[in-house]
């Protein structure tokens, strides 16, 4: 068995992206393309309705999967499918937007504020133009496992024998949401290759073997584990908070226009052609 350490720490960039949604960005940026095979992972988080009332209008996805992950407020989504509904305090948005679909991700105001994540998980060549499918999973169905110190939500992958709510994605994710209280710990196997990550937003954790791990790790800050069997998580200074996550990397060719990941340009040409034409959502 091999403890996972950090390989290196990512400070999230202030990034506006949709029509002016103010986040914090620590992939998909210039320092930090993709992390195979994650193409982004934004926080969003703000008590000023001004930051995000602007939203993500009307827009397009073709080859990803788009992971929402909402801690406090709520976003009111719509679709070329036809669904509509509200991510609320707690749900997950599981997406997948496979040969394609135009949404609008709408934050809604107040009263509480607005707080959560958003991750793009790419698709293999094969899946790419897959059907566009949704898991959304209320709160009350993200199974809940307790440990002395540590209170984990499991939205992907098995804790202590509790399966995650979301099931059936081809790279195999874990996706952990961990509180420690002061001075606890978490420990959790994670598939040796598979890409592992870390997103600390509340205190800060120390990382691997209590005697060689280096400095604290406050947050926001991603930590990019290396790899290995487990990843050992400590509380470093009062309560934390933090996801882990991890899944399989592709090792494919890829090519990312904006909202889509593709293998080539080629496809994203084609993508952009068949936007203009009209034919992008498949019947
Ligand atoms: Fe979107």
């Amino acid at each position: 068995m091999t403890e996972r350490s950090v390989q290196d720490v990512v400070i999230p960039t202030p990034a506006s992206d949709g029509a002016g949604v103010k986040l914090k960005r620590s992939i998909a940026t210039p320092e930090l393309d993709h992390l195979d095979p994650f193409f982004l992972f934004d926080h969003f988080g703000s008590d000023r309705p001004d930051d995000y009332l602007a939203g993500f209008p009307l827009h397009p996805h073709r080859g990803i999967e788009t992971v929402t992950y909402m801690l406090d407020g709520s976003v009111a989504h719509r679709d070329s499918l036809g669904n509509a509904g509200v991510i609320g305090a707690g749900d997950v948005q599981w997406m997948t937007a496979g040969s394609g679909i135009l949404h609008e991700e709408m934050p809604k105001a107040g009263p509480r504020r607005l707080d959560g994540f958003q991750i793009w998980v790419n698709l293999p060549a094969k899946l790419k133009m897959t059907r566009p499918r949704y898991q959304d999973v209320p709160a009350g169905r993200i199974p809940r496992v307790t440990r002395p110190g540590a209170e984990v939500r499991v939205i992907a992958g098995e804790v202590d024998g509790a399966q995650g709510a979301v099931r059936e994605i081809f790279a195999g994710p874990t996706y952990l949401d961990v509180a420690l209280s002061a001075g606890g710990a978490f420990e959790q196997p994670v598939p040796r290759g598979h890409t592992g990550l870390l997103y600390v937003y509340q205190g800060e954790v120390s990382v691997g073997d209590p005697a060689r791990s280096g400095p604290a790790i406050p947050s926001p800050r991603l930590a990019i584990l290396g790899d290995g069997d487990v990843v050992r998580v400590r509380a470093a200074a009062g309560p934390a908070r933090f996801l882990l996550l991890s899944a399989q990397p592709l090792h494919e060719p890829y090519a990312r226009y904006g909202p889509f990941v593709m293998n080539t340009r080629e496809e994203v040409m084609e993508t952009l052609r068949e936007l203009r034409e009209g034919t992008f959502i498949r019947a």
